[in-house]
Protein backbone atom coordinates (compact mmCIF):
# COMPACT_ATOMS: atom_id res chain seq x y z
CA UNK A 1 0.00 0.00 0.00
CA UNK A 2 0.86 3.00 -1.30
CA UNK A 3 -0.54 5.36 2.09
CA UNK A 4 0.78 3.47 4.53
CA UNK A 5 2.25 5.40 7.37
CA UNK A 6 5.72 4.22 6.60
CA UNK A 7 5.18 5.92 3.37
CA UNK A 8 4.30 9.24 4.35
CA UNK A 9 6.29 12.17 2.79
CA UNK A 10 6.93 14.32 6.01
CA UNK A 11 7.19 18.32 5.35
CA UNK A 12 9.72 19.72 7.76
CA UNK A 13 10.72 22.89 8.37
CA UNK A 14 14.64 23.15 8.83
CA UNK A 15 16.12 26.48 9.79
CA UNK A 16 19.62 27.33 11.85
CA UNK A 17 20.87 30.49 13.19
CA UNK A 18 24.06 31.38 11.95
CA UNK A 19 25.74 29.83 15.00
CA UNK A 20 24.28 26.56 14.97
CA UNK A 21 24.24 26.34 10.97
CA UNK A 22 27.05 23.77 10.55
CA UNK A 23 25.50 21.89 13.73
CA UNK A 24 22.24 21.76 11.67
CA UNK A 25 24.20 20.25 8.07
CA UNK A 26 25.97 18.15 10.45
CA UNK A 27 22.80 16.71 11.97
CA UNK A 28 20.84 16.29 8.93
CA UNK A 29 23.62 14.69 7.48
CA UNK A 30 23.57 11.64 10.17
CA UNK A 31 19.61 11.51 9.99
CA UNK A 32 19.43 11.24 5.92
CA UNK A 33 17.86 8.15 5.98
CA UNK A 34 15.14 10.22 7.48
CA UNK A 35 15.22 13.18 5.24
CA UNK A 36 16.07 11.87 2.30
CA UNK A 37 12.36 11.13 2.33
CA UNK A 38 10.77 14.48 3.45
CA UNK A 39 9.80 17.71 1.89
CA UNK A 40 12.29 20.33 3.45
CA UNK A 41 11.08 23.59 3.56
CA UNK A 42 14.27 26.13 4.82
CA UNK A 43 15.53 29.41 5.24
CA UNK A 44 17.31 31.07 2.62
CA UNK A 45 20.66 30.59 4.01
CA UNK A 46 20.36 27.56 5.55
CA UNK A 47 18.70 26.01 2.50
CA UNK A 48 21.65 26.68 0.64
CA UNK A 49 23.76 25.13 2.88
CA UNK A 50 21.37 21.85 2.62
CA UNK A 51 21.17 22.01 -1.17
CA UNK A 52 25.56 22.43 -1.37
CA UNK A 53 25.68 19.66 1.33
CA UNK A 54 22.98 17.35 0.13
CA UNK A 55 21.72 17.84 -3.26
CA UNK A 56 19.65 14.94 -3.55
CA UNK A 57 17.60 16.14 -0.73
CA UNK A 58 14.21 17.90 -1.17
CA UNK A 59 15.44 21.35 -0.31
CA UNK A 60 13.16 24.22 -0.76
CA UNK A 61 14.72 27.86 0.11
CA UNK A 62 12.54 30.73 0.80
CA UNK A 63 13.51 33.78 1.67
CA UNK A 64 16.63 34.45 4.28
CA UNK A 65 15.18 34.64 7.91
CA UNK A 66 15.55 38.03 8.36
CA UNK A 67 14.11 38.75 5.05
CA UNK A 68 10.94 37.18 5.95
CA UNK A 69 11.63 33.59 5.69
CA UNK A 70 10.69 32.85 8.91
CA UNK A 71 7.17 34.16 8.50
CA UNK A 72 7.15 32.21 5.01
CA UNK A 73 7.23 29.38 7.33
CA UNK A 74 4.79 30.64 9.68
CA UNK A 75 2.46 31.26 7.10
CA UNK A 76 3.05 26.98 6.30
CA UNK A 77 1.94 26.30 9.95
CA UNK A 78 -0.80 28.28 9.83
CA UNK A 79 -1.63 26.62 6.32
CA UNK A 80 -1.50 23.06 8.21
CA UNK A 81 1.17 22.19 5.56
CA UNK A 82 3.93 21.46 7.89
CA UNK A 83 4.37 18.27 9.95
CA UNK A 84 7.51 18.95 12.40
CA UNK A 85 9.27 22.77 12.78
CA UNK A 86 13.01 21.83 13.59
CA UNK A 87 14.92 25.71 14.40
CA UNK A 88 18.51 25.51 16.01
CA UNK A 89 18.44 28.64 17.59
CA UNK A 90 20.95 30.84 18.98
CA UNK A 91 20.39 31.44 22.79
CA UNK A 92 23.48 33.92 22.69
CA UNK A 93 23.54 36.15 20.45
CA UNK A 94 21.01 39.23 20.02
CA UNK A 95 18.99 39.17 16.28
CA UNK A 96 17.25 41.60 14.58
CA UNK A 97 14.85 39.65 13.71
CA UNK A 98 14.01 38.49 17.31
CA UNK A 99 10.34 39.16 16.94
CA UNK A 100 9.68 37.07 13.77
CA UNK A 101 11.79 34.35 15.45
CA UNK A 102 9.15 34.50 18.34
CA UNK A 103 6.65 34.77 16.15
CA UNK A 104 7.45 31.40 14.32
CA UNK A 105 8.27 29.60 17.60
CA UNK A 106 4.60 30.69 18.94
CA UNK A 107 2.68 29.44 15.67
CA UNK A 108 4.28 26.36 16.42
CA UNK A 109 2.88 25.96 19.81
CA UNK A 110 -0.92 27.65 18.74
CA UNK A 111 -1.22 24.91 15.93
CA UNK A 112 0.46 22.11 18.27
CA UNK A 113 3.32 20.99 15.69
CA UNK A 114 6.11 18.65 16.69
CA UNK A 115 8.88 21.71 17.25
CA UNK A 116 12.75 21.21 18.19
CA UNK A 117 14.96 24.42 18.92
CA UNK A 118 17.91 22.26 20.18
CA UNK A 119 19.34 19.29 18.63
CA UNK A 120 18.10 16.48 21.80
CA UNK A 121 14.61 17.51 20.77
CA UNK A 122 14.93 17.39 17.27
CA UNK A 123 16.45 13.90 17.73
CA UNK A 124 12.97 12.69 19.46
CA UNK A 125 11.22 13.90 16.88
CA UNK A 126 12.94 12.15 13.95
CA UNK A 127 13.05 9.49 15.77
CA UNK A 128 8.81 9.68 15.85
CA UNK A 129 9.68 10.21 11.80
CA UNK A 130 11.77 7.02 11.66
CA UNK A 131 9.27 4.82 13.70
CA UNK A 132 6.27 6.28 11.20
CA UNK A 133 4.45 7.38 14.55
CA UNK A 134 4.59 11.08 14.01
P1 LIG B 1 18.80 32.03 7.24
O1 LIG B 1 17.70 32.44 8.28
O2 LIG B 1 18.71 30.56 7.04
O3 LIG B 1 18.42 32.77 5.97
O4 LIG B 1 20.10 32.47 7.80
C1 LIG B 1 17.68 31.83 9.54
C2 LIG B 1 17.15 32.80 10.55
O5 LIG B 1 17.94 33.57 11.08
O6 LIG B 1 15.95 32.81 10.80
Amino acid sequence: MSNSSSDKIYRVALVAHDAQKSRLVDWVGENQDVFAKAAIFSTGTTGGLLLTSYPDLAVTPLKSGPLGGDQQIGALICEEKLDALIFFTDPLSPMPHDVDVKALTRLATVYDLPSACSPSTANLIVRAMRDASL
